[in-house]
């Protein structure tokens, strides 16, 4: 049958082929596709009541909910875009977002209810707060308000093009930058596997997936969106945490799961993850962030299921390249890659100049496709910096392609330490670092240096009841890696800092050791 020509249109089609069938299921209510479709309406409806108008941005502070997926699909049949925000954030870092995105609505679930009281007055933009569950008072209720709306399809133009959601970069590197995502850059991700694409990316009518991570991530609203489009079922949990969706595996008969490495780390370590039958679940998808070789080989041996390594970014809506189960073989050069480029994905290697490098040398990686944003909200300075003329993306991600086309992706320009004139990618030493039996997990950065410009220093959490020194770590490193690699110094802490997406927020590590000096980035 044809494709859909945007999200709302997607909707309507499967209101007809799957009525019947679940869409979500969260917090033991179920949506069916019929009733997802007239929901929707009535979402579009009510915003069109409170006076938006197409292209302008509405707003959800929350944890995942069904109520998300109505407001964002329901946004998109009014044209309307869902900006979804990251309320682990700090309150001015919400404030901002908010009042950027100029939304003069704001949907919050009922863990930021108390959030948004406090940052009211920085929200002069802000016209109307509804929220998703026990609303009263100054707070309307989102159920009431949306089923007090007309149940019919408003009817409102909607052009391929058109920005249909409005995410954030995870702010790994520094500030969060809005990315512009098209009902076209949508389309693009999900069609990934109608067509000549691999095996593992097919998804039937009877595929449950689970949706354990934040919907204000692409991780999140893509994957909700991946199981949406090909009318399979989505169990959303209400945010990550270990036990839970190993209580989801085993009951719920989930067959497709995204996680982000650090939840991976935290699942494989529960020692309930060794008594439960993974057999129903097809793959584990895992990105958004290096994987310690170590760690995948753990989870490989516990869970036994299938394995695919996404990567890619906000920017190009999520994955561009993946790793097939068949190339997780331990043993083989591929498993350390991130794998090939998906049908209809470009990739390139540029040096600084912007010029083209051949097969096997290191340099950003680029790429093309119909899946790159339509740009940075509000900065066209930004966006002219990330995607050039011919419509290459510059990821910011330093790599090379191999001569079969898989991908290894050696770190992030901005972190890459320079010592004595060598490159070092600080991944590849935090995951030799992390072979230590005794480590945990482990992040490296550059700290100054008067003879080299920069030197290793290692930081590292110790496995639970585990102690070792510095120059154990040291010894064991430098029979792994070449010394200029080695790290110098190690540093032992409690926990790693990281964001929601679980990334390790190495500047926060490394900002005090520079206080004052000027560090050289690439
Ligand atoms: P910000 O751009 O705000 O600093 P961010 O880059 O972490 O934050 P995202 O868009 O969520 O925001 O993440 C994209 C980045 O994640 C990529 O540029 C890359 O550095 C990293 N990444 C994604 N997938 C992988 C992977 N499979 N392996 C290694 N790194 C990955
Ligand atoms: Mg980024």
């Amino acid at each position: 049958s044809e494709q859909p020509t945007n999200l709302a249109d997607m909707v309507h089609r499967l209101a007809k082929s799957r009525a019947s069938a679940a869409a979500f299921e969260f917090d033991g209510r179920r949506t069916s596709f019929a009733e997802f479709d007239i929901l929707t309406n009535r979402v579009a409806n009510g915003l069109i009541a409170l006076g938006l108008r197409p292209h302008e941005r509405i707003a959800y502070l929350g944890k995942n909910s069904d109520a998300y997926f109505e407001l964002l699909l329901g946004a998109m049949k009014a044209n309307v875009v869902m900006t979804p925000v990251n309320w682990r954030l700090a309150a001015p870092e919400i404030a901002f977002i908010v009042a950027d995105c100029k939304a003069p609505v704001l949907f919050v679930g009922p863990e930021c209810v108390e959030q948004v009281r406090g940052i009211r007055t920085l929200l002069p933009e802000l016209r109307v707060a509804i929220a998703t569950e026990g609303g009263a008072g100054e707070w309307q209720d989102y159920p009431a308000w949306r089923d007090a709306q007309s149940p019919d399809d408003p009817e409102i133009e909607i052009g391929r093009n058109d920005v249909a959601i409005q995410l954030y970069t995870s702010g790994t590197t520094g500030k969060p930058k809005g990315a512009m995502l098209s009902h076209a850059n949508l389309l693009n991700l999900l069609e990934n596997g109608d067509g000549e694409d691999a095996d593992w990316n097919r998804w039937t009518a009877d595929d449950v997936s689970l949706v354990a991570m934040p919907i204000f991530h692409i991780g999140g609203s893509g994957w909700g969106l991946l199981g949406l489009y090909h009318g399979a079922k989505g169990v959303i949990a209400r945010e990550f945490d270990p036990t839970r969706v190993l209580d989801f595996i085993e009951h719920d008969q989930i067959t497709k799961l995204f996680l982000v490495p650090a939840a991976m780390q935290f699942m494989v370590r529960q020692p309930r993850a060794r008594t439960i039958d993974f057999s129903r679940l097809k793959y584990i998808l895992y990105g958004a962030s290096p994987i310690p070789a170590a760690l995948l080989k753990e989870c490989i041996e516990v869970f036994g299921c299938g394995f695919v390594q996404v990567y890619g970014m906000t920017e190009t809506t999520g994955s561009i390249v993946a790793l097939a189960p068949e190339d997780h073989v331990e043993g083989l050069e591929r498993m350390r890659s991130a794998g090939k480029a998906l049908p209809g994905v470009e990739l390139a290697i540029l040096d600084v100049d912007g010029k083209h490098l051949p097969r096997g040398q290191v340099g950003e990686i680029a790429t093309r496709s119909g899946s790159n944003m339509v740009g940075y909200w509000n900065s066209p300075e930004a966006t002219a910096k990330t995607i050039d003329r011919d419509g290459w993306l510059r990821t910011g991600d330093a790599g090379y392609i191999d001569t079969d086309g898989y991908l290894y992706i050696q770190d992030r320009i901005k972190d890459m330490i320079i010592s004595g004139g060598e490159n070092i990618y600080p991944a590849e030493v935090e995951s030799t670092v992390c072979d230590h039996p005794d480590v945990a997990e482990a992040a490296v950065i550059g700290i100054p240096d008067d003879t080299w410009g920069e030197t290793v220093r290692a930081v590292v959490v110790l496995r639970p009841g585990r102690q070792t020194t510095a120059a154990d770590i040291i010894g064991f490193t430098r029979t792994r890696i070449a010394a200029f690699k080695t790290p110098k110094s190690v540093d032992f802490i409690d926990a790693l800092p990281r964001n929601a997406s679980g990334k390790i927020l190495r500047r926060l590590l490394r900002d005090p050791y520079w206080a004052g000096k000027e560090r050289q980035v690439n």
